[in-house]
């Protein structure tokens, strides 16, 4: 096939079908895209919600902890509740029916079988996570695999002792840091790997002992790029008096300041053939990604945070162990042949249009909930004769009468669920961490749109009034409502008041951190800004006299320098 050029249904712009996309579009046997890839991103992210744990009553009436907030209309069971055997999805099952189109059908299944309230797989003692496997002594980490005595942090893998932090693998001993990869004692930092004893430093690779550095390889005992002997290192970071939250505020302004002088690589990644876009490590043509590692043949993918993920089209979350995905989000543990679907893994094969269908699945059309089941479309049992005739009737079905969202795109098989019958609403969904919307916007765009809202807290200490060092801190504080200093004035979702727990407490006089004066959304959002935006741009190097070009997710319009590979090399010291 040839290269095509075809108009988004959504936002009307052009986008480009290359001829492997056809290829991969033929392998797996669907039509080729009417969303351009940043709509077809923003679809399926708002189908997910990746750290806002909700209380919500299960069908019982009793309140448990789910990724789906109140007032939204489906149907939760506790996580453990539904993986067991006192309930049965399949009676939820129903016949297709040729007189409505396929989405309508799939919503009204959707919205009565119970969904798992959240998913936590293998939790230990980590009652307060969500989107997590093996947990263990958790506290409000989200979207992590087998971390363990951490809390307030998103995106890692394989690590422990882990305090706000986003982005990090292998790591251990780390604060309220961004993009760590095997560091270990990293704080206040941020696109740092095989780090020990690092502060305030970026973009440093195999360092020790380092406090305020840049763009450093192998390098020890250094202050703000300057070279120190170890017992001059030590001294000056007494005089720094790091424990005073005071000191840590002025050093970070510091560090910041310091930072926006040397130039930043275009891209953030390392160890990779043929890839295009950001946060890209250990991978083989990836094309189009963000946050892949380990990812090998894979366009339009995001946040694979362990691999091995192959052969896979616009699939977004997890990827662990997955193969031939496309158009889904959060597939993995031994996934094959998965399409249009979310939230399905363990050893699951061949599925469309499902959501939570786990456990040695495979065969199902658009099926919800189920566990180890074949053969099974809209939760209703078929023989595999049955089931092989009728999934090519329903596509042709899809075709002859296509489902039609409020804006007028079209809806024929090929396409995600659509963004309108997200349970989640778009300001609580992972889409608008990455594509934000105003409540106009959303709505406008067919997305429904949750307001906050005003809950009374009784304050017992004004976070304004907590002593500065962390030397100055009791075990009284465990007991304290604090209030949160931006009161709610942010646009960080700010909670208002946060409490200290024991396991922070403990952390903090580990490593002599003053406390908090800000709730943890509102560190979230901190964070977030260190994280470069789903989007390329195509740049010049800005080096002087560099003819080299590059596609970046860096905008034209910030104030960091940017220098192509090689450029960038020639700088590293
Ligand atoms: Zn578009
Ligand atoms: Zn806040
Ligand atoms: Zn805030
Ligand atoms: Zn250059």
């Amino acid at each position: 096939m040839e290269q095509e050029v075809k108009t988004c249904q959504n936002c009307k712009k052009d986008f480009v079908i290359e001829p492997d996309d056809f290829v991969f579009y033929e392998k797996i046997k669907v039509p080729a895209p009417t969303f351009c890839p940043d709509c077809r991103t923003q679809r399926r992210f708002a189908w997910r919600n990746e750290w806002r744990l909700f209380r919500k009553k299960d069908i019982h009436g009793k309140e448990i902890f789910s990724n789906y907030h109140e007032d939204s209309p489906v149907k939760v069971l506790d996580t453990a509740e539904w993986y067991s055997d006192s309930w049965d999805p399949m009676q939820y099952g129903r016949d297709y029916d040729f007189s409505r189109p396929f989405f309508e059908q799939f919503k009204d299944l959707f919205y009565q079988v119970p969904l798992m309230s959240r998913s936590l797989t293998n939790p230990v003692r980590s009652d307060y996570c969500m989107n997590a496997t093996d947990p263990k002594d958790c506290y409000l980490t989200f979207a992590a695999s087998f971390v363990e005595n951490s809390a307030y942090s998103i995106w890692g893998a394989n690590s422990k002792d882990i305090f706000d932090c986003y982005m990090f693998i292998e790591s251990e001993l780390c604060y309220d840091s961004v993009n760590l990869v095997k560091c270990y004692k990293v704080l206040y930092s941020v696109d740092c790997e095989d780090c020990n004893d690092i502060i305030f430093s970026k973009n440093c690779t195999g360092c020790n002992n380092c406090f305020g550095c840049i763009n450093l390889k192998s390098k020890a005992y250094h202050i703000f790029n300057q070279a120190y002997s170890k017992e001059e290192y030590i001294q000056k970071l007494k005089e720094f008096n790091l424990s005073s939250r005071k000191n840590i505020e002025e050093m970070r302004n510091k560090a910041i300041s310091f930072w926006i002088k040397f130039p930043n690589k275009f891209m953030h990644g390392r160890h990779n053939a043929n890839v295009l876009g950001d946060y890209i490590k250990d991978s083989k043509n990836a094309q189009y990604c963000w946050r892949v590692i380990n990812g090998e043949n894979v366009k339009y993918c995001h946040n694979f945070s362990i691999g091995p993920a192959k052969d896979s089209y616009d699939h977004s979350g997890f990827g662990e162990g997955s193969e031939l995905i496309y158009e889904s989000v959060i597939v993995g543990i031994g996934a094959y042949n998965i399409s249009f679907s979310s939230q399905c893994y363990s050893t699951i094969s061949n599925l469309s249009y499902c959501y939570y269908c786990v456990q040695n699945s495979s065969s199902l059309f658009g099926c919800v909930s189920l566990r180890n089941k074949q053969y099974c479309i809209l939760n209703k049992q078929y023989t595999k004769e049955e089931y092989e005739t009728l999934v090519p009737k329903i596509i042709q079905h899809m075709n002859d009468m296509p489902y039609v969202d409020k804006n007028g795109c079209i809806y024929k098989y090929g396409e995600f669920f659509p963004a309108e019958m997200s349970p989640i609403a778009y300001n609580q969904s992972f889409a608008n961490d990455f594509f934000p919307f105003t409540k106009e916007e959303a709505e406008h765009h067919g997305f429904i749109w949750q307001d906050a809202k005003n809950k009374k807290f009784n304050v017992t200490k004004l976070g304004s009034e907590l002593p500065d060092d962390a030397k100055n801190v009791d075990d009284n504080i465990l007991k304290e409502v604090i209030s949160c200093v931006h009161a709610g004035a942010c646009n960080h979702e700010c909670a208002g008041v946060f409490k200290i727990t024991n396991q922070e407490l403990q952390f903090y006089k580990k490593l002599n951190i003053p406390l908090p004066q800000i709730c943890q959304n509102c560190r979230h959002y901190a964070r977030f800004a260190w994280r470069n935006p789903i989007k390329l741009w195509h740049r010049h190097c800005m080096k002087e006299g560099c003819t080299n070009e590059f596609e970046t997710s860096y905008a034209p319009d910030r104030p960091e320098i940017v220098y192509c590979e090689a450029c960038y090399q020639q700088e590293i010291v």
